[in-house]
């Protein structure tokens, strides 16, 4: 067994203390292992940078010596016959997200794939974790418990996905769906209306368990950061998921709420899609380079789809409310020209190179907006193929079934068999065209929508400089965040980073709207700075519309078809 400790002295140095004891099982030498990413965001990490005074004794504390072979990987030669080796070392931990690792005087917040190293060939070996911090830390963990501060973990996968919070001062709630128990966790400066937290996320999990009707664990963490700023992430793991989420003031404020549904809904999904039903290359992880895989848009696509329908399903959102969010998914993927470059599968793929990022301009696709899209179209090809016999339900759930429940990966053609299996029709096309291909699928997509009698509706941009001029600008700025292909604006050279400084003499302060409107029918004289240069340039509108806004409705009337699909599609029948 290996055996870890965490602890700390300093907590505004932000340093963790970290000691690891591995047997040496007869070797002589032992690679010990930092991972250079975490699941949940396909990139590289490089978690060792946070890494100092890194140090290893044997049996008899006599220091040994320990040689870096990578830049997260330390070769370790043992001198005599040490039954085992004992690791310490210091972490930073000053950067607080849903994924991160974090010390102050409030709390200790680990993410041990963060910063705890291991012995790849003792990869399945079990694990001791013990958390030393003062008597009046309470600890929100999803690990099974086994001593005062002590917990235990079957092997190294199951310890790294069981981040941590421990502090003075958290709150939580506890609530029970078939005989399973649920603990909301909250950090930070929060006022929680506790009542309706419980019951809400207790409406969303009462529909997941039903879709599954297996729940992988007998418990389930929810660790909620709250920030006293602008926030929104969440991260997934097998028995538990880190949400941050923010402003703490606004928390109870409609649309920070929301997005807290939205987000551990989406993240409580993943038990399922992603934490259990894992891409063939996925199972297991390595932590020590890419894994590199196609599948982002199921893991993704169809959790964000999920994720919604979910609380749509459970009532949280109305009809409208969720028309409103699959209506944003489509505007991404209308806006975003990067899907006559990369399909969603090569995106999928690429999320190791800039996936978190909005990256070179029209390189790439969202795997969860396009992903989501794609997810929905699936569903009701299924839909109205079997004659509503069948959905996605039946597909993700015999993923998990057939592949997760069994302890295997899933490819892609198998993810395909189940979608024809259920649909009844053959999906070759659906993956060439859509999911490997740069098929535009706009028009697939509203065809669904009839199904449902739904109504997509397609208006110039609510933004007139989007609608008319042919840009996008950052939320709280002037800079152009993006260009529409041979608008206007291209034309004449307006580009991604320049940033807008004035229109006719006004200067630009979040009015670009309003002055843009004002002068729609006159020469337009912009100034621009990019790379600290300012230039002017003059263009007439054209008259022409570019970026569109998409909304979502019901029609009119509804024949009996159509109003009994939309019913089971709302699970309301
Ligand atoms: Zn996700």
């Amino acid at each position: 067994m290996t055996q870890y400790s965490i602890s700390f002295s300093n907590p505004h140095t932000h340093f963790i203390q970290i000691e690891a004891i591995f047997e040496t099982q007869g070797e002589q030498i032992l690679n010990i292992q930092l991972p250079a990413w975490r699941p949940g965001r396909y990139e590289l990490g490089n978690f060792a940078k946070n890494v100092r005074n890194f140090k290893c004794f044997d049996d008899t504390h006599q220091e040994l010596l320990a040689e870096k072979v990578t830049k997260d990987c330390w070769k370790v030669s043992l001198i005599n016959n040490s039954q085992k080796i004992r690791v310490s070392y210091e972490y930073y931990a000053n950067e607080l997200n849903a994924g991160s690792t974090y010390l102050d005087e409030l709390q200790l917040y680990v993410n041990p794939v963060n910063c705890l190293v291991y012995v790849p060939s003792n990869i399945q070996g079990s694990c001791e974790l013990n958390i030393d911090v003062p008597d009046d830390f309470m600890i929100a963990i999803g690990l099974k418990k086994v001593g005062h501060r002590k917990y235990q973990a079957a092997n190294f996968h199951e310890l790294v996905d069981s981040p941590f919070i421990a502090s003075p001062s958290i709150q939580h709630r506890t609530y029970e769906v078939e005989g399973k128990q649920f603990f909301v966790w909250m950090q930070g400066e929060a006022k929680p209306n506790w009542n309706k937290v419980v019951d809400d996320f207790k409406q969303f999990t009462i529909k997941q368990l039903q879709l599954f009707k297996h729940f992988p664990a007998e418990e389930y963490h929810f660790l909620i950061q709250v920030l006293p700023f602008s926030f929104y992430h969440g991260v997934e793991h097998l028995t538990s998921t880190v949400i941050a989420i923010g402003p703490s003031y606004d928390l109870n404020d409609k649309s920070v709420y929301d997005e807290l549904m939205g987000v551990s809904s989406h993240e409580l999904f993943h038990v399922w899609n992603i934490k259990s039903i894992r891409p063939a290359e996925m199972f297991p992880y390595d932590y020590t380079k890419e894994n590199y895989s196609h599948l982002g848009y199921v893991a993704e696509g169809i959790t964000t789809y999920y994720g919604d329908l979910m609380l749509l399903r459970s009532n949280y959102f109305s009809l409208d409310e969720y028309l409103e969010l699959l209506a944003e998914q489509i505007t991404k993927h209308e806006h975003n020209f990067g899907r006559f470059n990369y399909s969603v599968a090569e995106s999928s793929f690429d999320t190791w190179l800039d996936g978190y990022v909005p990256g070179v301009p029209n390189r790439k696709i969202s795997i969860y907006a396009d992903g989501c899209v794609l997810a929905f179209i699936a569903d009701v090809l299924i839909r109205k193929h079997s004659k509503n016999q069948f959905s996605m339900d039946e597909v993700i759930r015999g993923l998990y079934v057939d592949y997760a429940l069994k302890n295997k990966g899933y490819t892609e053609k198998d993810y395909q068999l189940l979608l024809e299996k259920y649909a009844g029709i053959d999906f070759t096309d659906f993956f060439k065209n859509y999911i490997h291909g740069k098929t535009a699928y706009t028009s697939l997509f509203v065809e669904c929508l009839q199904y449902l009698g739904l109504i997509l509706i397609e208006k110039p941009s609510l933004q007139f400089y989007e609608a008319y001029l042919g840009v996008k600008i950052a939320p709280n700025g002037n800079e152009i965040v993006a260009v529409y292909p041979d608008s206007i604006a291209e034309k004449i050279g307006m580009s991604v980073g320049d940033e807008i400084l004035s229109l006719n003499g006004k200067s630009i302060v979040k009015n670009l709207h309003k002055w843009c409107a004002f002068y729609a029918d006159e020469l337009m004289q912009f100034t621009l700075r990019r790379k600290q240069r300012n230039f002017r340039i003059e263009l007439q509108l054209d008259g022409q519309v570019y970026y569109k806004n998409y909304t979502i409705k019901m029609a009119d009337n509804l024949d009996a078809k159509q109003h009994e699909s939309l019913l089971m599609w709302k699970g309301e029948a």
